[in-house]
């Protein structure tokens, strides 16, 4: 609604149109009534108000004193004079201000909160800020205080940055191979949580590499409290680029029941085995083995044994994750795996969770014969488990799954216990695993 206010008549109606309003602005009108709203456009000639119903524009030779309601500036201004000096009041304040589109005073006062107290979380989070040593800083000098250092357009620890640098250094290789035994071909990355022995193409072990940080960082974020004190020499995995140097290798370093598998990792020799041109590809086959070494060497109690199901499906689960940007994707369903298990569910085929809560080794569940069907449903039930358990029914199985695996990792994770904890009708729980693997897009 736009008008061209001319005649007193109009003049009278907007009067009333206009009570009401709550604007800040008033026009006084030359013949003594006002009109209130909010000053929206303003020429030599003309003014424009909008009224609640509407706006007018005004001639300026109709108007005889226009009175500016306070801004948003004039309003911060009383505030900010009387502000208690505590960091809350100045948090509060800058809260008010951002919601008033006063974006540096906003700034000024959460810095304002910090410099009260540095660890007030709610001015630093609205700051963008990240936390170091109990403190809210910016993002740069936050990394800078924890020790990292902008490495290749990435921030590393101080170690890592130096251990890159030394494994570019061909005399440093040369010692690294001869450390691990191997020939020229293989390339040694030294990482702070990991190492990788290698000999595949740059490129792939440079996923590899990626993999393995972004698995060790989901780990240790996602399961903190089970890490175990102490615990940090790095993670040795062996990776070859095809199946006939890994079967050798494997030999070589007498572990006999790895020969015939996609991908090993020993307890007893604290190292993980995998290779190129299995199935899956061998980044996933990385996040399945390595997953299987970071249970081991940084959660389990030395000399327990852990649950087959909870073992392998956990490895499956993470083993279905993709990889971005240096960081483990969303979690979705693994595609054989699903695909297997709610076959299995609908044909009835899934194993009895009696049977499956009972059994040490995966082998246990199928015979030993790796290539049944059998041992891909034991797989993908044991998948379907843990994925059921961590991220089921909008995650609320988690915190009983989580006390589950700290008595797995104790080597107590006993069929017992796991009626004690998820109930002791396994039928039960059989029939809502189907559900759930039902209802899996
Ligand atoms: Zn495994």
């Amino acid at each position: 609604m736009r008008m061209n206010l001319r005649t007193p008549a109009l003049i009278s109606i907007l009067v009333l149109l206009a009570l009401g309003t709550v604007r800040a602005d008033v026009i006084v009108l030359r013949d003594g009534r006002s009109l209130e709203g909010k000053i929206i456009k303003e020429t030599d000639e003309t003014l424009t108000l909008r009224l609640k119903y509407g706006e007018v524009e005004i001639s300026k030779s109709h108007i005889i004193e226009i009175r500016r309601g306070l801004t948003a500036l004039d309003k911060y201004k009383k505030k900010a004079a009387k502000v208690e000096n505590t960091a809350q009041a100045h948090y509060e304040l800058g809260q008010w201000c951002a919601g008033k589109e006063l974006r540096e005073e906003a700034k000024k006062h959460y810095g304002k909160a910090l410099e009260i107290d540095p660890s007030f979380s709610l001015a630093g989070k609205a700051l963008g800020y990240e936390k170091a040593g109990g403190k809210w800083l910016p993002p740069d000098e936050a990394k800078k205080a924890r020790g990292l250092v902008k490495f290749e357009g990435k921030w590393i620890p101080k170690e890592e940055r130096d251990a890159r640098l030394a494994e570019r250094d061909g005399k440093k290789q040369e010692e690294f191979r001869k450390e691990y035994g191997v020939g020229p071909a293989f390339f040694v990355s030294k990482r702070k949580n990991f190492i990788l022995v290698c000999n595949l193409p740059e490129k792939k072990r440079k996923e590899l590499i990626e993999a393995a940080g972004a698995l060790y960082a989901a780990h240790s974020e996602r399961f903190k409290e089970l890490f175990v004190k102490g615990r940090n020499w790095p993670l040795v995995i062996f990776a070859f680029s095809n199946r006939e140097e890994y079967r050798e290798w494997v030999k070589k370093e007498g572990l006999e029941k790895a020969v015939d598998c996609f991908g090993f990792y020993s307890g007893r020799k604290q190292r993980a085995y995998l290779f190129e041109g299995a199935s899956p590809d061998v980044v996933h086959m990385l996040l399945h083995e390595f997953t299987h070494q970071i249970y081991v060497e940084r959660m389990m109690e030395r000399g327990a044994r852990s649950n087959a199901w909870i073992f392998e499906g956990f490895a499956e689960f993470f083993e279905g994750h993709d990889i971005k940007d240096g960081r483990l994707g969303k979690s979705k369903p693994h595609i054989t795996n699903r695909y297997t298990a709610k076959n299995a569910a609908k044909e009835g085929k899934l194993i009895p969770i009696e049977k499956m809560i009972a059994a040490d080794q995966i082998s246990e569940l199928f015979g030993g014969e790796y290539s049944a069907q059998e041992c891909y449903i034991a797989y993908a039930q044991a998948w379907a488990m843990v994925y059921y358990l961590l991220e089921g029914d909008g995650g609320k199985h988690r915190t009983k799954f989580m006390r589950f695996m700290k008595k797995d990792l104790r080597g107590e994770g006993t069929p017992e216990e796991f009626k004690r904890i998820f109930g002791s009708d396994l039928d039960k729980f059989q029939n809502r695993l189907k559900r759930f693997l039902k209802g899996l897009k």
